[in-house]
């Protein structure tokens, strides 16, 4: 159970919580803008954990500045790093905002503003939770890191080599991001595994340059044709991916995980219906949707160009023709196999006349969190706790650059507790964050800190 008097610090300190949300809220960091919106930002979290008694810095990367801070030590106990980032999406088309993005407005239980959710609110829940145990006399019952970044929204770009520098200050015990959300409203739920992606481009060349197609057709083979002959044998005809080994370290769901995640209220038409579809066929046809989106690996082609595409037509047999192509990838796949596995189905499917090459754009493995492990348990209990009820373990189809390199360059396995909801409209206009969620998302941070120093 959570320190009664952090609980009624928290409890007793929602509207003054709220307005500090919102002083942050009208800060608007994007970070491919050149104002310097983002080192404000970035200045605002240094004071707010300044205050706490943090040792707060704000570091400059390439591209936007990383908070970097650490409570005051607490011997013998445990080391928690906490993840977050303060840059937002672009906000607009801005005519789809009932409100100003960057002038919140409480309505109905909803805070509105750009950000609100992903992920200021978000990082906010564990400023409140800090606040709690220092400002309630408790203390702090482990010791705390905080690692902000202001890029997170354009992809981590400057993450791997940040990290591989101040690595050794960054070092901790468990490593908590809440970026994500419940699965629906009223369940709490924590992310167990992200997938990996390698992505590659894959170029076909023909003749030195746009031939006649009817001089040279029948003399010289055609690489838009091979190309997209190419693509489409990628798959087989049951959805699988063609590619041989593809599948060869992909460890089957187990019967338990199957059987949870058919009890998650996920409507598959609705699902289907929101996107503008009549079913949702992508994917190994034989299983069910949230395996092949969260357990399985994919494959799809992102793009493809070649020949001749203006007005009219143009009777030519193109030089050349390329896709790009993302794979996303499941535990224990290794991205370097995966692409070296594509790049073979590509050697033995070029026609003779062409030549195809590969060129790799990403290759990180997935995440995969452990779900025993004394982090995982230390969340559990405490979204059980401040939510009424124990949370799902879900998965998460895509990927999370941060996560990925805290992984790799920490070795750490991050608990992705997340507190946001679906009905967010996260990257979207009218971005909000319900205030319950808020709330909610404090106390479990607080308990969860506790938790784990308890460990
Ligand atoms: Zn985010």
């Amino acid at each position: 159970m959570l320190d009664p008097a952090v609980r009624d610090y928290l409890e007793t300190h929602r509207a003054a919580h709220l307005d500090r949300l919102i002083e942050l809220l009208r800060i608007p960091g994007i970070a491919n803008r050149r104002d310097d919106a983002c080192d404000r930002a970035a200045r605002w979290l240094a004071d707010a954990l300044g205050t706490l008694g943090f040792r707060a810095n704000i570091l400059p990367t390439p591209t936007k500045p990383a908070v970097l801070a650490e409570g005051p030590a607490v011997p013998d106990a445990p080391t928690v790093l906490i993840y977050g980032h303060y840059d937002v999406q672009p906000p607009e088309p801005l005519e789809l905002w009932h409100t100003d993005p960057f002038q919140p407005v409480v309505r109905d239980g909803w805070i509105y503003a750009r950000g609100a959710d992903d992920d200021k609110g978000q990082l906010f829940t564990h400023l409140m939770a800090v606040e709690a145990f220092v400002r309630s006399g408790k203390g702090l019952p482990l010791n705390v890191k905080f690692f902000i970044e202001g890029e997170e929204e354009i992809g981590s770009p400057s993450a791997d080599a940040f990290l591989t520098e101040h690595g050794a200050r960054l070092a901790a015990d468990a490593c908590v991001i809440s970026d994500s959300a419940f699965f629906a409203a009223g369940l709490p739920s924590l992310t167990c595994a992200l997938r990996g992606l390698a992505y590659v481009e894959l170029t076909v060349t023909g003749p030195s340059a746009d031939l006649h197609s009817g001089l040279l057709g029948g003399l010289v083979a055609n690489p838009v044709n091979a190309l997209a002959a190419m693509v489409a044998a990628m798959h087989r005809p049951d959805g699988r991916v063609a590619i041989p080994g593809f599948y060869d370290d992909v460890e089957p769901v187990g019967e338990a995980e199957r059987a949870a995640w058919s009890e998650l209220p996920f409507d598959e038409a609705a699902c289907a219906q929101s996107l503008g579809l009549d079913v949702l066929a992508g994917g190994e046809k034989h299983l069910p949707a949230l395996e092949r989106n969260w357990a399985r690996p994919t494959l799809d082609c992102n793009g493809i160009v070649g020949g001749y595409t203006g007005e009219g037509s143009k009777t030519i047999i193109p030089a050349r023709a390329s896709a790009k192509i993302s794979m996303r990838l499941v535990a224990r796949q290794d991205p370097q196999k995966i692409v070296a596995g594509f790049r073979r189905f590509v050697d033995e499917n070029t026609p003779p006349g062409l030549r195809a090459s590969v060129e790799v754009h990403a290759a990180s493995p997935a995440v995969q969190v452990d779900p025993d492990s004394p982090a995982v348990a230390a969340a559990r209990n405490a979204l059980a706790e401040a939510f009424g009820r124990p949370p799902v373990l879900i998965r998460c189809g895509a990927s999370v650059p941060a996560t990925e390199v805290i992984q790799r360059r920490l070795g750490l396995h991050a608990v992705l507790m997340g507190f946001g909801l679906p009905e967010d409209n996260l990257h979207s206009p009218n971005e909000r964050f319900a205030l319950s969620q808020l709330y909610g998302g404090s106390i479990a941070s607080a308990a969860f800190l506790q938790n784990l120093a308890a460990r």
